[in-house]
C-alpha cells in the first residue's frame, strides 16, 4: 500500500478544507486505483507468528480484525479528520454508537452529563431513560441560556453536550462559551455537529473537546447508508476506541467507502443547500398563512449574529408556523407532490415534517410547549431540487391556510 497523500511531500496544514475533502486520507494498492478500493475482510494474515503477535500487542502497526480497524474505513477516518482539523477520528455504525462510544469511553457510573433539552429523540432517550441505569445521570436545560447550564454544572459534572443549530426549533447555542463553562469545571463539551457538518461549522476551533456526527445525514447526504463519526483529542479518542475496540460498533467497509466518497462532494451540497434554505425561508417570510419562519440565515432569527459568528452559512433546516393549528399544518404536508414526507433529514430530496404528531407525538403537551413544538409548527430539511419548485410545492397548502 502506497500514501497517495504523503504528508511530508504537501502539509496539509497547508490545504483548504475543499482540497483536504477530495484528497486526504486516501491510499492506493499496487493496482494503482485512482478511485478508492473497498476492503470488504473481517480480518488479515500475517506472515509469520512474530508478526501476528507483534500486530496484536500494539508493537508494529497494521490491521488485525475490522472490529478493530479496516483500511477503507480508515481513509474515511482520516479525511474527516483532515477536514476537521482533528488529531484524530473514529467511525462508528451510526450517529447513535458514536454518541454511546464517547459516553461509555469516557465517563463513569456517578459523572453527570448536562445537555440541551432540545436533543434528538434517540439521544434524549439514551441519556434520560437508559444511561441513569449504569449511575450517569444528565441534567437538561434550556439550548440557549447560559445561566441554566452554569446552575446545572456540579463538582461530578465530567460532560456538557448540545446540538446547535437544534432540532426542530432551530435554536443555536453558543459553542465558545459552552467551552468556556465546560473547561471551568474540569468537563468536556461535545457538540452533536450533524445539521451543519464541518463545512458550515468547526466545533473544535470553536473550544469543543469533542465532536460527533451522524454522517447518516449530510457526510453521506444521499440517504443511503448509516454511520456516525466521533473527533477530537489524541488522549480522548484512545479511551473511546478501548471501549469500540471491545464493544464493537464499528463501521461497515462497504458504507465507509461511500462515506468517503460523499465527503468529496459535502462543501458544494452544504453550500447549495444554504443557498437554496435561504432562498425558501425568504419566501415563506413573506406567505400570509405563515405566522413565522426560524432559519438561522434570516435577519429574523433571534440568533442571527451568533449565527454569522459561528455558522458559515444557515444550513438546510427550517422551522415555520402556519396560522390555523395542526389542521393547517396537516393540509401543507397533504398538499405536498415534491417533497417527501419523512422523520429524515440530510438528504438531496426535501422532506417536510410534522413535529407534534411525529418526532414529538409520544411526550406530554406541557413538553411539547416546553420544547418549543406548537401544534402549527413544520419543520423543513431542504434539498437539492430548485428552491422555485420547493416553493411552488409548498405553497399548494399554503393557499389553503
Ligand atoms: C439522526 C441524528 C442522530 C442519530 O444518528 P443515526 O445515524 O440515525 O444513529 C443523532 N443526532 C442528530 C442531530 C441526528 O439528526
Amino acid at each position: 500500500m502506497s500514501d497517495t497523500f504523503d504528508p511530508d511531500a504537501l502539509d496539509p496544514k497547508t490545504l483548504d478544507p475543499q482540497t483536504l475533502a477530495v484528497r486526504a486520507g486516501s491510499w492506493r494498492s499496487e493496482m494503482a486505483e485512482h478511485s478508492e478500493a473497498i476492503f470488504l475482510t473481517s480480518s488479515y494474515v500475517f506472515a509469520s507468528a512474530a508478526e501476528a503477535a507483534a500486530r496484536f500487542s500494539g508493537a508494529e502497526p497494521g490491521h488485525v480484525y475490522s472490529r478493530v480497524s479496516n483500511p477503507g474505513v480508515a481513509m474515511f477516518e482520516n479525511r474527516l479528520a483532515a477536514i476537521e482539523g482533528a488529531q484524530r477520528c473514529l467511525a462508528t455504525s451510526s450517529g447513535m454508537s458514536a454518541i454511546l462510544s464517547a459516553i461509555m469511553g469516557l465517563l463513569s457510573a456517578g459523572d453527570h452529563v448536562v445537555a440541551s433539552r432540545s436533543l434528538f429523540g434517540s439521544t434524549m432517550q439514551l441519556l434520560s431513560q437508559i444511561l441513569p441505569r449504569f449511575g450517569i445521570q444528565t441534567t437538561f436545560v434550556s439550548a440557549t441560556d447560559a445561566a441554566e447550564w452554569q446552575a446545572a454544572v456540579r463538582p461530578e459534572t465530567r460532560l456538557l453536550f448540545v446540538e446547535s443549530p437544534s432540532n426542530p426549533q432551530i435554536e443555536l447555542s453558543d459553542i465558545a462559551a459552552l467551552s468556556g463553562m465546560a473547561h471551568q469545571a474540569g468537563a468536556w463539551l461535545m457538540v452533536d455537529n450533524s445539521f451543519c457538518s464541518p463545512a458550515l461549522q468547526r466545533p473544535l476551533v470553536l473550544g469543543a473537546d469533542l465532536v460527533v456526527y451522524s454522517a447518516t445525514k449530510y457526510l453521506d447526504g444521499q440517504g443511503r447508508v448509516l454511520g456516525g463519526a466521533i473527533l477530537g483529542g489524541d488522549e480522548l479518542l484512545t479511551r473511546i476506541h478501548t471501549f469500540m475496540r471491545s464493544a464493537g460498533p464499528a463501521l461497515s467497509p462497504f458504507n465507509a467507502w461511500i462515506l468517503l466518497k460523499g465527503l468529496e462532494t459535502l462543501d458544494l451540497r452544504m453550500q447549495a443547500h444554504s443557498a437554496n434554505a435561504l432562498a425558501v425561508a425568504e419566501w415563506l417570510s413573506a406567505q400570509p398563512a405563515v405566522t413565522s419562519v426560524r432559519y438561522p440565515g434570516l435577519a429574523s432569527h433571534p440568533q442571527h449574529e451568533l449565527a454569522l459568528r459561528q455558522q458559515r452559512t444557515g444550513g438546510a433546516m427550517i422551522a415555520f408556523e402556519v396560522r390555523g393549528g395542526r389542521e393547517a399544518a396537516w393540509k401543507v404536508v397533504d398538499a405536498t407532490r415534491l417533497i417527501s414526507i419523512t422523520a429524515n433529514l440530510g438528504d438531496t430530496r426535501t422532506t417536510i415534517t410534522h413535529p407534534a404528531t411525529t418526532t414529538h407525538g409520544r411526550i406530554t403537551p406541557e413538553q411539547r410547549a416546553a420544547a418549543g413544538v406548537t401544534d402549527g409548527m413544520l419543520r423543513l430539511a431542504i434539498g437539492l431540487e430548485s428552491p422555485r419548485d420547493i416553493c411552488a410545492d409548498l405553497a399548494r397548502g399554503l393557499v389553503a391556510c
